[in-house]
């Protein structure tokens, strides 16, 4: 079978490109390393925005869908809760195992051919043609491969560009709802349908607990690149929020990549993770994995009709345009967060407000720049001075985790 455009990775990413190249009529094969359904270390939370943009393109993730977010509950070193129910979900609650499966399965229904425990070893991109080569020995050549490997990606590297530069790292822990005797979740919070949210325990990041059917999903995350003891941290969190519990579970932790152009050169180009493309003051990922894969598969379908096929400078263009300038301000954000946490949470308790525009923003109602003017225009200027002067070393050392 010839193929016009290989596809490394069978991520969100991965199956959104191929889901719309199949779609009009491109041949697609996308090549998965592991056996699907498979583990991917994630919180699963998939923004209203996410499920919004699924939507458009006909896809209901209903199926793979544990639960829906409403209410959220942030807290300073597990004190001084700050708790808002929204007038919507802001997010739905997935396993990434059955929600990127499913997502496969509908870009194989729309005509894609996919291969999954095939991981791609060699990728070679000359004049002509692409081709890559698998682990069993395997090879495919098409005229364009899309790297949504994730963040350590083997496509990225055979472009030349080397490894994404600053990562941060996200690490959880799966606790089985019987685990949880003595320490209920619903009397932690009172509700099925809430996010917890834990600042101050981590720098540059923070921990969550995102209810799914059978467990909770607990996690922390940082988004600067940043020695921690993550596994260490992660279990305190455990503790603090479950005491007593026992704790001989698997905690996984996997990279936070940031975004580094470029994202494209001859003959390929890079979507979702292996592209850098998350969301630098929440770690939201889902959302950009899948646009980004869209518009890869725009920019790939254009070059294919106009055999234009030396660079996608259009596609990194589009995601610099929409994608990157929403980082911008998001990043201003994430410096005054995590810089002065203890201010900004103070201030968060006071004006649920804050919050509120916060899970605007996950819905897709609101863009991060005008929640970042918004955020300039109300927050009191005595805050905004001191917040960045508050650096991170003095507040960590503050703090009873050294
Ligand atoms: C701890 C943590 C929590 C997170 N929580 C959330 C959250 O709640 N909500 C959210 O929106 N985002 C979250 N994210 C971010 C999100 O998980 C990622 O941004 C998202 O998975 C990116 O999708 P992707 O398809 O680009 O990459 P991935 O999902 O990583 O998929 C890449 C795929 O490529 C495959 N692959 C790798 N190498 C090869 C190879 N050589 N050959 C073939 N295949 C290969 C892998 O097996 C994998 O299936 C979280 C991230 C972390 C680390």
């Amino acid at each position: 079978m010839q193929y016009d455009v290989l596809v490394v990775g069978g991520g969100p990413a991965g199956a959104a490109a191929a889901w719309h190249l199949a779609s009009v009529g491109v041949r697609v094969l996308v090549l998965e390393a592991r056996p699907v359904p498979r583990r991917k270390v994630c919180a699963g939370a998939v923004s209203q925005k996410a499920v919004r943009l699924l939507q458009s393109w006909g896809i209901d993730i209903t199926p793979v869908v544990e639960g829906s977010m409403v209410e959220i509950a942030f807290f300073y070193r597990y004190r001084h809760p700050a708790v808002l129910r929204h007038r919507q979900p802001y997010a739905l609650n997935v396993c990434r195992d059955k929600c990127d499966q499913y997502l496969l399965q509908q870009a194989e229904q729309a005509g894609a051919a996919v291969r999954t425990g095939c991981p791609v070893r060699s990728v070679r991109l000359e004049a002509d043609r692409a081709s890559v080569t698998c682990a069993q020995g395997d090879s495919y050549q098409a005229q364009v491969v899309v790297g949504a490997d994730g963040a350590n990606s083997a496509v990225r590297r055979a472009m030349g560009l080397g490894r994404l530069g600053q990562m941060g790292m996200g690490a959880e822990a799966l606790l089985p709802y019987e685990s949880l005797s003595g320490h209920a979740w619903d009397r932690l919070t009172g509700l099925q349908t809430t996010a917890l949210i834990d600042y101050g325990i981590i720098p540059f990041g923070y921990g969550w607990i995102f209810p799914k059917r059978d467990h909770l999903n607990v996690g922390l995350g940082t988004f600067r690149h940043c020695r921690v003891p993550l596994k260490a941290l992660l279990t305190r969190h455990c503790q603090e929020r479950f005491p007593g519990l026992n704790l001989d579970l698997p905690l996984r932790g996997h990279p936070i990549p940031l975004y580094r152009p470029p994202i494209q050169g001859k003959r390929a180009l890079l979507v979702g993770d292996a592209g850098g493309i998350v969301d630098p003051l929440v770690g939201e990922g889902i959302y950009y994995a899948l646009r980004s894969g869209e518009l890869a598969a725009q920019a790939v379908s254009a070059g294919l009709t106009t055999g234009r096929l030396e660079g996608f400078r259009d596609y990194e263009r589009a995601v610099a345009s929409e994608i990157i300038a929403e980082f911008r301000a998001a990043s201003l954000l994430a410096t005054l967060l995590y810089n002065a946490t203890a201010v900004m949470h103070y201030h968060l308790v006071r004006k649920l407000r804050i919050v509120e525009q916060m899970l605007t923003v996950i819905c897709g109602d609101l863009t991060y720049r005008q929640f970042c003017s918004w955020v300039l225009r109300n927050m009191p200027r005595e805050l905004l001075r001191s917040a960045p002067a508050m650096t991170e070393q003095a507040f960590w050392s503050a703090g009873r985790i050294n």
